[in-house]
C-alpha cells in the first residue's frame, strides 16, 4: 500500500505541542533511529515528545544514550500527557505497536513507513515502500520541519539507514540511501561507529549459538532454500537469548545458490519468531503474510504461537511450494 501524505504529515506535526511518537516490537535499528530521530528533530523545536516502544530494547543499540529516553508500555500515563498526536513510524499494522494499539482509536494517529504491507491504519499516512529505511523518511520530515541538525542526531538517523539496508549491500540500498548518507556524514555523522557498534560487537558466547544454528542447518528446494531453528533451551543452554542471534538469517542467505533463508527462533516458551530473507527473485513479504506477518519482498518476518517443529515444518513445507510458483 501506498499513501502520500508527506506534505499533510509535516503540516500536522508542526501544529502538535504534544507528540507520542511509537516504534514496533521486536525493535530493529531502522526502528530505534527513527523514533529517536523525530522525537529529537521535534523536541529542537520546543514540543513536548515522549518516545515509546512496547518491547525490550536490544543491549547491542545501548551504547546510543539517547536510547534511554524512550518509555516502556508501562511508563507511559497517556491520559495524563494528552498528546494531539501519535506519530507511529517503521511500523506496518497496528499489532506492530503492541499494547498502545488499544489507544489509537482516541487519537490523531500519523503513520510513516516504508513497508509495502502497511495497511495505511493511521488517520493519516505516509507510506513509500520505495525507501530503503524509515530513518530517510523522517530525514525529509526534520528537513521539511527545518531541525538543526547536530552530530548526534545525524548519527542516530544513519543508524536506521545503515542497518535497514545491511550496511548498504541489500537491494535497497539505492542512489538515494547513498545521498542520504552523505549528507548525514557531511552533519557530522560517522559511519564506521555506527558498524563497529553493531557488527563487532559480539560475545563468545554468540559464536557458540552460531555453531549451534550451522549445526541444525538444512537445505531444501535443490539448494534454493537453507533453514534453521533455536528453540528456548539452545538459548538458555549457551547462556544466550535471542538477541544474540541477530544477523544469523543473513548468514544462512549469504551461502552460494540459496535464494532464500529462513530462521526460526523460539524468544519465549511456545512463541515463535519467523525471519525470512531472499537474495534476488522470491518475494518473502508474501510468505510472511501468508502466516499473519509481513514485511518487504526481500525481508520479512512473522511471529506464530505454537511447537517450534510443527512450525518448522509447515513453514518450510509453505515456502517450498511457494518456490516452485515464482521461481521464474
Ligand atoms: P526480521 O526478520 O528482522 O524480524 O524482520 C524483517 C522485516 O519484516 C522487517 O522489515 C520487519 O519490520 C518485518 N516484520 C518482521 N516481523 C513482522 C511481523 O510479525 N509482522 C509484520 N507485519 N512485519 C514483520
Ligand atoms: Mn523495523
Ligand atoms: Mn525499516
Amino acid at each position: 500500500m501506498v499513501a502520500n501524505n508527506f506534505l499533510n504529515i509535516v503540516a500536522n506535526l508542526k501544529q502538535a505541542n504534544k507528540v507520542l511518537v511509537l516504534g514496533h516490537i521486536m525493535p530493529d535499528g531502522d526502528d530505534i533511529s527513527s523514533v529517536l530521530s523525530l522525537t529529537l528533530g521535534l523536541k529542537k523545536l520546543g514540543k513536548e515528545v515522549i518516545p515509546a516502544i512496547d518491547w525490550k530494547i536490544p543491549s547491542y543499540l545501548s551504547e546510543i544514550d539517547e536510547v534511554s529516553l524512550i518509555r516502556s508500555f508501562e511508563e507511559v500515563d497517556i491520559k495524563n500527557f494528552a498528546p494531539d498526536i501519535i506519530a507511529i513510524v517503521d511500523a506496518s499494522s497496528p499489532d506492530r505497536v503492541g499494547r498502545f494499539s488499544q489507544y489509537l482509536n482516541d487519537y490523531n494517529v500519523l503513520v510513516i513507513d516504508h513497508h509495502a504491507t502497511n495497511t495505511l491504519f493511521g488517520n493519516i499516512n505516509w507510506v513509500d515502500p520505495t525507501f530503503g529505511a524509515t530513518a530517510q523518511m523522517i530525514l525529509r520530515i526534520n528537513r521539511e520541519l527545518e531541525v538543526d541538525y547536530d552530530e548526534r542526531l545525524a548519527l542516530i538517523n544513519l543508524l536506521g539507514i545503515e542497518t535497514d539496508t545491511g550496511f548498504f549491500r541489500y537491494s535497497n540500498a539505492d542512489e538515494r540511501v547513498f545521498k542520504d548518507a552523505a549528507a548525514l556524514i557531511s552533519l557530522g555523522a560517522k559511519p564506521d561507529v555506527i558498524a563497529r557498534m553493531i557488527l563487532e560487537n559480539k560475545r563468545l558466547e554468540q559464536f557458540k549459538l552460531l555453531s549451534r544454528m550451522i549445526e541444525k542447518l538444512k537445505i531444501e528446494s535443490e539448494g534454493l532454500l537453507a533453514y534453521s531453528y533455536l528453540s528456548k533451551e539452545d538459548y538458555e543452554e549457551l547462556n544466550c537469548t535471542d538477541e544474540d542471534s541477530g544477523g544469523f538469517v543473513s548468514e544462512i542467505r549469504s551461502i552460494k545458490g540459496v535464494e532464500v533463508a529462513i530462521f526460526f527462533y523460539e524468544y519465549t516458551e511456545g512463541e515463535v519468531h519467523i525471519s525470512f530473507r531472499s537474495k534476488e527473485w522470491f518475494d518473502v513479504g508474501k510468505v510472511a503474510l501468508l502466516i499473519g506477518g509481513g514485511g518487504h519482498p526481500r525481508a520479512a518476518g512473522a511471529s506464530v504461537k505454537g511447537k517450534i517443529e510443527d512450525i518448522v515444518n509447515e513453514v518450510v513445507e509453505l515456502t517450498i511450494s511457494e518456490i516452485k510458483n515464482q521461481k521464474p
